[in-house]
C-alpha cells in the first residue's frame, strides 16, 4: 500500500512521528531584515496602514474587522495584495525590523478591563491559533481538548510544545477554566507524552499513533465518544479542539502581559532530517531556510504542513504564520507529479478511507465540477481531510486537491445565496 517516500530515501509510514533525542532544536531563527504579515481582508489602497508607520511588538494592525499582532517592532515598508493558499483575498504588511524592541502596552491594559475581550482582539492569530470561539459567550461549548499531539505524519511541533512547554499550557489551561468557567479539559498526547499530559490540569488521553487518529474527527469519536455529523463541526457538538501551543500561547500571554509572537516549526529536510526551529510570526521562509541549512533550487517543492494534508509554498518569501506548524523541502527527484490520467476504478482510495466514502465515485464528481451532487451523493461533506485517498491513487490524481477545491467552493456558493436571500 505505501509505495513512495515522502523525501530523501525515508522510510514512508503511516505512523505519527515521535520526537526523540534525534531532533535539534529549537533553535531560534531571527529575521534577517523584513517580516511579513498577512490580514484576512482584501487590500484597498484607502487602509490606515501605511509604508512608514511605525510599529511595536504586540500592536494590532486592523483592516476592517480583521487584524494581525505584529511579532516586531519596525517600519512599514509596503502593504500589498496578498492571496492565501485557499484563494482568499488578503493584505500583507511588510514590516522593516528595527534593532531594538519596543513592546505595545495595549494588551496588558485590556487584560485588566475584559481578559475575554483581549483574548478576542489580541490571540487570534497568537502561535497555534487559539480559536476564538472558545471566548464566544453564546457559543455554548462544555469540553475543550488540548491536543499535544500532532496531526500530520513528520511533525513533532506539538509534541515539542507540550514537553518544553509544559508550565506555559499549564497556565493556559488555568486561563481557559477562568474565562470561559469550562472545567471538562482533555489532554490528548502520545503514549510518550502521557506523564506530561497528566501533569496540566486535565484529564489524560492517550491518541494512538497510526495516522490518521490525531485528526480532530478521530479524536472526537474515539476519544470524546461522539461522532461529527457530516457537514458539522465539533463545536457544534460542544467540544473546542486547539493545540498545545494555543493553549500555552494563551498562558504566556496572560502570564506576561503580551501577545506571544514565537512559533515552533518542525522543518524537514530534503534527505528527511529534521529539526525544530523558533521564529517570529512573519518571519520569511528564505530565513527559516538559512538557519537550517537547506538550499532550495528550481523544481524543488516547499510544502507547509505535512506529507498528507500540506499545500505547496510558490515562493521563499512566504512567511511563517500562527498555524504554521512545519515547513518540508522535498527535492525535485522526489517528487510524484500529479496526472491527467482517467481512475482507472482500483478501488485502492475507497478502501483506504477512514470516513468509508466511495471516494472513487467522489473524485468524478468532483472533477466535474459537480460539488453538490458530490454532497448530496457522494458524501463530500463525511471527508475528515486525511489525504490518505491522494497519497495511494495509482491514476496519480489529486484526489485531495479535489475535494477540499469542492468543499471550498460549495461553502462559497452557500454564503453567495446567503447574501442574496
Ligand atoms: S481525504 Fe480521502 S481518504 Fe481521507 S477521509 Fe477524505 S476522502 Fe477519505
Ligand atoms: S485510487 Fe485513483 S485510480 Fe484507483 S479508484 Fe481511486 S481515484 Fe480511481
Amino acid at each position: 500500500m505505501i509505495k513512495r517516500s515522502f523525501v530523501g530515501l525515508t522510510t514512508p509510514s503511516f505512523e505519527y512521528s515521535v520526537k526523540d533525542s534525534s531532533i535539534s532544536g529549537p533553535q531560534k531563527v531571527a529575521p534577517s531584515k523584513t517580516v511579513r504579515l498577512i490580514i484576512e481582508s482584501p487590500f484597498s489602497r484607502s487602509v490606515a496602514l501605511k509604508a512608514g508607520n511605525e510599529v511595536k511588538t504586540g500592536q494590532r494592525l486592523c483592516i476592517g474587522n480583521a487584524c494581525a499582532v505584529s511579532g516586531v517592532t519596525g517600519k512599514i515598508a509596503s502593504v500589498e495584495r496578498y492571496v492565501n493558499q485557499a484563494g482568499k483575498a488578503c493584505t500583507a504588511v511588510v514590516i522593516e525590523v528595527a534593532a531594538s524592541e519596543q513592546i505595545d502596552d495595549a494588551f496588558a491594559n485590556a487584560c485588566r478591563s475584559n481578559p475575554r475581550k483581549a483574548a478576542q482582539e489580541f490571540l487570534a492569530n497568537a502561535p497555534g491559533n487559539p480559536p476564538m470561539s472558545l471566548f464566544d459567550e453564546g457559543k455554548g461549548l462544555d469540553t475543550v481538548v488540548i491536543c499535544g499531539a500532532d496531526s500530520d505524519l513528520d511533525i513533532v511541533t506539538q509534541q515539542q510544545v507540550l514537553e518544553q512547554s509544559t508550565d506555559a499550557v499549564q497556565k493556559g489551561i488555568a486561563a481557559i477554566k477562568k474565562i470561559t468557567g469550562i472545567s471538562n479539559i482533555v489532554a490528548v498526547a502520545p503514549q510518550s507524552l502521557m506523564q506530561k499530559a497528566g501533569s496540566i490540569g486535565a484529564s489524560a488521553k492517550v491518541v494512538s499513533n497510526a495516522y490518521p487518529a490525531a485528526n480532530p474527527y478521530w479524536i472526537m469519536k474515539d476519544i470524546i465518544g461522539k461522532v461529527v455529523p457530516a457537514g458539522k463541526s465539533w463545536e457544534d457538538l460542544g467540544v473546542c479542539i486547539m493545540s498545545a501551543e494555543a493553549a500555552a500561547s494563551i498562558g504566556r500571554a496572560f502570564d506576561e502581559g503580551k501577545a506571544p509572537a514565537e512559533k515552533i516549526i518542525t522543518v524537514v529536510k530534503k534527505n528527511g532530517g529534521k529539526l525544530l526551529v523558533s521564529a517570529r510570526i512573519g518571519t520569511l521562509f528564505s530565513d527559516v531556510f538559512a538557519a537550517a541549512g537547506i538550499s532550495v533550487s528550481g523544481g524543488d517543492r516547499i510544502i507547509v504542513g505535512g506529507p498528507m494534508t500540506g499545500y505547496a509554498a510558490y515562493a521563499e518569501d512566504q512567511a511563517v504564520e500562527a498555524g504554521t506548524d512545519a515547513i518540508m523541502v522535498q527535492g525535485a527527484s522526489d517528487i510524484t507529479p500529479v496526472s491527467d490520467y482517467p481512475c482507472i476504478n482500483c478501488g485502492e482510495c475507497a478502501r483506504i478511507c477512514p470516513a468509508k466514502i466511495q471516494v472513487n465515485m467522489l473524485v468524478r464528481f468532483c472533477e466535474a465540477a459537480k460539488y453538490q451532487d458530490a454532497a448530496d451523493l457522494y458524501d463530500l461533506h463525511c471527508c475528515i481531510e486525511c489525504g490518505l485517498c491522494s497519497y495511494v491513487c495509482v491514476s496519480r490524481m489529486p484526489i485531495f486537491q479535489y475535494i477540499k477545491l469542492a468543499k471550498h467552493e460549495l461553502a462559497r456558493m452557500n454564503t453567495a445565496e446567503a447574501t442574496n436571500d
